[in-house]
């Protein structure tokens, strides 16, 4: 699926976001940057040592990425140029200004991108898993603010949700289309 944002475009699909060549990737990353499960071990292992040694000087220089921002490395053995790793939120029932931190976990992603003069991104659902966040309210907050973001001043012309799980897939789709409900004005066009 995919959905126009006046000459930009989300696209959805299924898949391994290792695989993806987009100028840069978005690893859904964890406070300490020193790796993880879930895509987090996926980017690491398929990367290669490289990644992990970016990560571990970004650390040792400016510390714990905390959740909300992003930090930019290169891609070891990937094809894509660069990894950005950003920290979502941890469900805790959605009262701690999850949502926020979502949002600004994707908002950090896209200026990292813009600051670099890439075109094209690929994002997985951050947060939805061991981090617990629900998958339709986090694809609502991903898709709307990359929706918002590429409605803007920025060198990204393509985003696309890489999402590992058809269910997954499923609800990004309902996700953007009902964002798409909203008319040319205020939502992408989804074809
Ligand atoms: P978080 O800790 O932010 O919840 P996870 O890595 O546990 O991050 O899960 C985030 C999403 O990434 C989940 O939907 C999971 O199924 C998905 N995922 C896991 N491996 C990959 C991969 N190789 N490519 C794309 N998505 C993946």
């Amino acid at each position: 699926m995919k959905a126009a944002i006046g000459a930009r475009v989300i696209e959805l699909t299924r898949g391994d976001i290792t695989h993806e060549t987009t100028d840069a990737i978005v690893n859904a990353a964890n406070s300490s940057l020193l790796g993880g499960g879930g895509v987090d071990g996926a980017i690491h292992r398929a990367g290669g040592p490289e990644i992990l040694e970016a990560c571990k000087q970004l650390r040792a220089s400016t510390g714990t990425c905390p959740p909300g921002h992003a930090v930019i490395t290169n891609a070891g053995r990937l094809a894509c140029r660069y990894v950005i790793h950003a920290v979502g939120p941890v469900w805790h029932g959605g009262a701690r200004g999850e949502a926020e931190l979502l949002a600004s976990a994707y908002r950090s992603s896209l200026r990292l991108a813009d600051e670099h003069g890439l075109r094209s991104l690929a994002f997985p659902s951050i947060s939805t898993g061991a981090y617990g966040y629900p998958e339709p309210a986090a694809a609502d907050v991903a898709l709307r603010t990359v929706r918002d973001h590429l409605m803007g001043e920025t060198s990204i012309t393509q985003v696309r949700f890489v999402l590992f799980a058809e269910t997954t897939l499923a609800t990004y789709r309902t996700a953007l289309s009902a964002l798409a409900c909203g008319g040319p004005e205020s939502g992408p066009s989804a074809s």
